[in-house]
């Protein structure tokens, strides 16, 4: 799990220290938590005065705002994040800042920005026309409802189409007051989706309001949710975060509501596979090639049969079947392997979910096959699973594997919420992508005999994928 916006907020004491981040991961390591986005605000920062300036000009309240809040340079929390780099954490620490966008200051900001390599920037709409909408909610008093959300989300667009940020926070907090529009927000939600993918951001299911302005509702408001979800919007759950006991606070609940079916249940991924196959019927698959330049490997395998883990439509086995190969075909679909039966004599088959471990004995085979069935699962699981295949090889058994690469845009690269780095759930099903260095590691007791990255045109669009070819030594 991602929390992808924590405030270290050391505005108010001036002083970064290695107790503070520590209690920052100590606590998002309680919460499970694989990876977190530290930043802070930008109006902790004397650098940043010039951008806010139209800001502390509306009125004396906000002067007097800006003026307690800003505190300290910007340096200071450069030199603390240089010197942190070089410590062990435990978890994935990403440093950044969130930015209040204010129209017309871009060139300002980028200035400042270009400065430094942030890990991330992330974006967000503070102020309205210069008014602190977010403040109190007698400032609402008055105020026209619809055009407050008409220019919202105006400067909320301009903020993605800058190309400054990575990503956008809080992206519906405009309703912290409980004050929302009459007129309906689904063409805004839609232009702000693909203005998002354009510009290559991430969009924050924010905790923020729960955890900040006691909101009953978690997270993002259903509709702009399900706007971003149809459009393969990239999101990451975020607590918004002030003080280190919040960090994760409600992330596991964020990330459920992300995850799970409609009816709040948690996704069941056999149901969907069992009903793709009945629906696929009994045609006999068209397998591609792949395996060809393995031959020699496989005749290795002898009497000794491969294991295809993840049969799924049966493409390997049928081509080991066609050859004379024996095989085990195993898929935790029963309707997969109920189907093999349609075309092949007799299939030998498994029915069982690899991540609760290989129902075979340590060093009974000599090849495993895993076809494009290696990329649903979490890295901790992903590294069960191969250590798994690793004990039921023989000593100089085979694993011959291929997955989805981080570049198969294609079928979902890059889309949806990200539950881990390159681990995604789209429309309800888990994915992972692959590159180089996560492959290497994953395989770092191996010795890689092939490994290759390229397109595959077995399908209406080209895919991407690694192949990879690995000895148990
Ligand atoms: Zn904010
Ligand atoms: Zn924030």
């Amino acid at each position: 799990m991602i929390d992808s916006h924590i405030h270290l907020f050391q505005g108010n004491s001036g002083e970064y220290t290695w107790q503070l981040l520590q209690s920052f991961v100590e606590q998002a390591q309680r919460r499970g938590l694989s990876t977190v986005y530290l930043l802070e605000h930008s109006h902790q920062f004397y650098e940043f005065r010039d951008m806010y300036r139209p800001v502390a000009d509306f009125n004396e309240y906000q002067r007097n705002w800006l003026a307690r809040k800003m505190k300290i340079s910007l340096v200071s929390y450069i030199r603390f994040i240089e010197q942190v780099k070089s410590y062990e954490i435990p978890l994935t620490v990403k440093f950044g800042l969130e930015i209040c966008y204010i129209p017309e200051t871009e060139s300002l900001l980028q200035a400042i920005l270009s400065q430094y390599k942030w890990d991330f920037v992330t974006g967000s709409v503070h102020y309205i026309d210069n008014w602190g909408f977010d403040h109190k909610a007698e400032f609402w008093n008055g105020v026209d409802v619809n055009r407050a959300y008409k220019r919202y989300y105006e400067i909320m667009l301009d903020l993605v189409r800058s190309k400054l940020f990575n990503g956008l926070a809080h992206p519906d907090s405009i309703r912290c007051f409980g004050y929302y529009p009459d007129y309906d927000l689904t063409e805004t939600y839609i232009n702000l989706a693909k203005a998002l993918n354009e510009a290559n951001m991430y969009a924050e299911q924010s905790g923020g309001l729960a955890l900040n302005y006691g909101f009953a509702e978690l997270g993002l408001n259903p509709q702009i949710l399900s706007v971003f979800k149809d459009n393969g919007v990239r999101i990451l759950t975020a607590s918004d975060a002030h003080k280190p006991e919040h960090a994760g606070e409600n992330i596991s609940k964020l990330q459920a509501l992300l995850t799970n079916d409609e009816d709040g249940k948690k996704h069941d991924p056999s149901k969907y596979w069992n009903e793709l196959y009945v629906a696929c019927g009994h045609n006999k698959p068209k397998y591609d090639r792949w395996l060809d330049k393995y031959e020699s490997i496989l005749q290795v395998s002898g009497k000794t049969p491969v294991i295809d883990l993840g049969c799924g439509f049966g493409n390997d086995t049928l081509y080991l079947h066609e050859r004379g190969y024996q095989v085990i075909s195993c898929d935790f679909s029963s309707e997969a392997l109920n189907r093999l039966g349609a075309f092949i004599d007799q299939p030998v088959t498994r029915l069982f979910d690899m991540t609760a471990g290989l129902p075979f004995a340590t060093a009974s085979a000599k090849v495993v096959i895993a076809d494009l069935s290696l990329h649903y699962f979490s890295w901790t699981e992903t590294k069960k699973i191969i250590a798994d295949i690793r004990r039921v090889l023989d000593q100089g058994g085979f694993l011959l594997a291929r997955v989805n690469s981080v570049k198969d845009v294609n079928y979902g690269a890059g889309q949806g919420n990200v539950i881990e780095e390159n681990y995604y759930c789209i429309g309800g099903d888990f994915k992972r992508f692959f590159d180089r260095t996560q492959l290497e590691e994953l395989f770092v007791e191996w010795k890689i005999q092939y490994i290759d990255e390229y397109e595959m045109d077995r399908y209406r669009n080209n895919k991407v994928l690694w192949e990879i070819a690995v000895v148990r030594e």
